[in-house]
This record gives structure tokens, C-alpha cells and sequence, in this order.
């Protein structure tokens, strides 16, 4: 049976996203009934003005203004939108896209530039370690419990027998290299040159 489209609006932004090759299939964007299922699950709502169901509305209604909004920057791609929606819609998926047009266009706003210590940690040590300048929020939201926890690290994975947790020698060379070689290197050069401007 083919789903009847509930919202048939057919424009830019709608469909760019569902074109986009991070898009499912089946990606219910056009189905979406602003429910609020998404809002009323996302952890990044309800710790920040971030809201999935809105934006998903601006992009069904080809508000460019979307791109504008710093909020978009709260998703950390949980799915639990994703999961709860009842027309198999992804407002992470749509997130994720929307965020790479920003990049693509150039879009300027300073929570952009606070991801670049991920890419900057992907290139050093092979994984994305959560940057430095946001241990001081996660002490403040987790208390001194965190901190304490995250100075003891290297000695309690010691003690559960665990090896590095970063990557070392050959492995971390080998990350660098595909890096290097696939432009990200000089891609994250670029947007670091437009933080230092901004
Ligand atoms: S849960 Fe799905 S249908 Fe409901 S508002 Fe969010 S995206 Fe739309
Ligand atoms: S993926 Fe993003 S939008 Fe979806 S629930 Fe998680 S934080 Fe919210």
C-alpha cells in the first residue's frame, strides 16, 4: 500500500533534503504531522531552546531562516526522535543534512567552530575525545563526580584490564593518513580560518 503524503508542499529545502545520500529511503518527511513526538523525547530540547518538531516545520515550509538558527548545533544524533516518530520521519537525519548545507554555504556562528576540536582530536589521536573547553559544563551539569571521574580515567580502565582508548602507533597513522588523503585535513584548515575571523 502506498502511504498517502500528508504534507504534499514539494519545494527547495524539502527537496534537497530527501535527495541528499544521507536520507533513508523511506525517510517520512513529507508525512510528518507536527505531532511533537520529537520535541517531547529529545534530550537536547529539553536542555535548550533546540527544537526537532520545529524545524522540521521550517523545512517542510522552505524557511531558509532554519540555517540561521544556532539551536540546530544542540542535536548530538541520539535517534530518539527517529524512534518515537510515528510516520518515520528522522528529524536527526534532517538535522544532520541541514547542517552540512550550513557548511556548504558558508554559514558563520561560533557553535559551529566549538566541533572542530572532534575533528581536531580525529586527526591526533583517531577518535573524537569530547573537546576540553566543554569539561567545565559537564563538571557544572554532572558534578564533581565527573571531574574526578575523568582524571581517574586512565587508572580505572587500568584496573578493568582495558587497553588505550585512543589510538596509537600504526592504527592512529592510518586514520591520519585517510584523513589526509580524503581532504579532511585541509577541509578543517578552512573552517578553522573562519572561526579565527569570526
Ligand atoms: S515525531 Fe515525527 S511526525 Fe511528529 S512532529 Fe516529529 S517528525 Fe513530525
Ligand atoms: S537525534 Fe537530535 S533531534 Fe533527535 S532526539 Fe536526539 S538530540 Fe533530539
Amino acid at each position: 500500500m502506498i502511504k498517502k503524503e500528508i504534507n504534499s508542499c514539494s519545494n527547495g529545502l524539502v527537496e534537497e533534503i530527501k535527495k541528499d545520500y544521507r536520507a533513508s529511503a523511506d525517510l517520512g518527511l513529507n508525512r510528518c504531522i507536527q505531532c511533537g513526538m520529537c520535541t517531547s523525547n529529545c534530550p537536547a530540547a529539553r536542555h535548550s531552546n533546540y527544537d526537532p518538531r520545529e524545524m522540521v516545520k521550517m523545512v517542510l515550509d522552505d524557511n531558509e531562516e532554519i540555517l540561521e538558527n544556532p539551536d540546530i548545533w544542540n542535536c548530538f544524533y541520539c535517534y530518539t526522535c527517529q524512534s518515537n516518530c510515528p510516520v518515520n520521519n528522522s528529524p536527526s537525519q534532517v538535522n544532520q543534512i541541514l547542517r552540512q548545507k550550513v557548511l556548504q554555504i558558508g554559514g558563520k556562528n561560533e557553535r559551529i567552530y566549538q566541533f572542530l576540536t572532534y575533528g581536531y582530536s580525529f586527526m591526533e589521536f583517531g577518535v573524537g575525545l569530547i573537546p576540553t573547553d566543554f569539561f567545565e559544563i559537564r563538571a557544572n551539569d554532572f558534578g564533581e563526580k565527573y571531574r574526578e571521574f575523568k582524571d581517574k580515567l586512565e587508572d580505572i580502565r587500568d584496573e578493568l584490564g582495558l587497553g588505550e582508548y585512543i589510538l596509537t602507533g600504526e592504527d592512529q597513522e592510518e586514520v591520519k593518513n585517510i584523513l589526509i588523503e580524503s581532504g579532511f585535513k585541509k577541509r578543517l584548515k578552512t573552517f578553522k580560518e573562519a572561526g579565527e575571523s569570526l
